[in-house]
């Protein structure tokens, strides 16, 4: 019987990747579906920064050219460590920056309005940070923010439709901006397709990868994608603030970055000093200052990780994690007035549940009191991430049944339905 707690250790016994929970810090008093907001320490990223301050106290000045991991390329190897997580090619892909700042980039370097095409389409769902970015860069450049972005409509509230998305591509829109996974709902959306759509149509388009890198394979080069971002503290598991991530077409190589600095520079270059910029020939143009090498040291751990087990493995077990998270809650909770508003079927299903409840707000404060940590999003809504790399089918099963716990005997009246400043 899959509502049994040894159907779940059953379901963990044959689960190929359950020796990896070893290789973080989780704790068996709490159990952790947080992941997709800040992934766990691992044992190999603790290791990396601790290798990284040895490099400092060691070589002092000379870290910049020498020990395992000169710094001077960091952001490179960190680059190509992550291409296959989003199907690019080497040179496609640089550490470095933050999501927002990384979209900043990108928007001033490839957001040209000209002639009628004039406006960026984003979608109403979309993390508040890029919407910001891409109304600064209206801004910037005098273009009123209310009329040149537009924002594609959802039916639901929780999700996108790929027609209604297509249908807002009108030939006054000069670029895309979308998420890969939404944020909230967890809707994966279909990328190759919207690529096409938009090219077929002469607009660029690029993608947050946020949500989605580390928890679904993508094929950015194939499809053609011409731009993406993301950050890594979430699925790949970089830590608090770790730098982020971007990628660029090889077909846009050569392109003037918008916004300059000296790490811009072609390598042979950069300590020439001369003030007029040989931009690097790939990807690397598109970094401005010095790479932030503590912030990227965990990844050079935590990278190897996803390297050693590849992608496919992570979303198999992802899947059938939320699968099984979805089957228990429609078979034990289903009095209790929750709605599952994650897309169910697995080719639009992320890494995350999201269920939406009226008390959702008091729900996780009382879940957290219990040792469960999900998080809450504004106004209704609890995302819970059981993680393919250390989150356990019985984790899923003892959540559910603490979950059921909680509004069988209402323990979540104790607290005030209402979000905390970080929530
Ligand atoms: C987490 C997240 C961000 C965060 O941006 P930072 O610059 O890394 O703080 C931005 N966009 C989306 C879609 C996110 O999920």
């Amino acid at each position: 019987m899959k509502v049994e707690r040894s159907y779940a250790q059953e379901l963990d016994q044959q689960d190929p990747l359950r020796h990896m929970r070893q290789e973080f810090y989780v704790s068996d008093d709490q159990i952790y579906f947080d992941g997709n907001s800040l992934g766990l320490l691992s044992k190999r990223a603790e290791l990396a920064v601790q290798d990284m301050l040895d490099a400092w106290k060691q070589y002092a000045i000379d870290g910049w050219s020498e020990g395992e991991h000169p710094w001077f390329y960091v952001s490179e190897r960190l680059g190509d460590m992550s291409a296959s997580l989003i199907g690019a090619k080497s040179g496609e892909v640089i550490v470095t920056g933050s999501t927002t700042t990384n979209l900043h980039q990108l928007l001033a370097t490839f957001f040209k309005p000209e002639g009628k095409k004039t406006k960026v389409l984003a979608d109403e769902l979309n993390f508040p940070s890029d919407i910001y970015a891409l109304k600064s860069q209206l801004q910037l450049r005098g273009l009123d923010r209310d009329e040149h972005l537009v924002r594609v409509k959802s039916k639901d509230g929780n999700n996108l439709d790929t027609e209604d998305i297509i249908k807002a591509m009108t030939d006054d829109i000069a670029l895309i901006v979308l998420p890969g996974v939404l944020y909230r709902s967890g809707q994966v959306l279909d990328m190759e397709t919207l690529t096409k759509a938009a090219h077929d149509r002469d607009i660029l388009i690029g993608f947050d990868l946020c949500h989605s890198i580390g928890s679904i394979p993508h094929e950015l080069s194939a499809w053609g994608v011409d731009f993406a971002f993301w950050c890594t503290y979430k699925h790949l598991n970089g830590g608090p603030g770790s730098v982020g991530g971007l990628y660029v077409n090889e077909k846009h190589f050569g392109k003037e970055p918008g916004l300059a600095g000296w790490f811009s520079s072609s390598k042979e270059k950069q300590f020439d000093m001369e003030h007029t910029l040989t931009p690097a020939p790939d990807v690397g143009a598109y970094q401005i200052g010095s790479p932030h090498i503590l912030s990227a040291a965990p990844l050079l751990g935590s990278l190897q990780i996803f390297a050693e087990i590849g992608m496919t493995k992570i979303r198999e077990k992802s899947l059938r994690l939320t699968q099984y998270l979805m089957e228990l809650i429609d078979a034990e909770l289903k009095d209790f007035g929750f709605h599952i508003a994650n897309p169910r079927n697995d080719d639009e299903r992320g890494g995350h549940i999201f269920l939406e409840h009226p008390e959702a707000a008091r729900i996780c404060k009382a879940l957290k009191a219990e040792g469960v940590v999900p998080d809450f999003r504004n106004p209704n809504g609890i995302r819970l991430a059981p993680v393919a790399l250390y989150n356990t089918f019985e984790e899923v099963w003892r959540m559910v049944q603490i979950l059921k716990t909680v509004m069988d005997q209402k323990h979540y009246e104790k607290y005030e339905n209402k979000r905390s400043v970080i929530a």
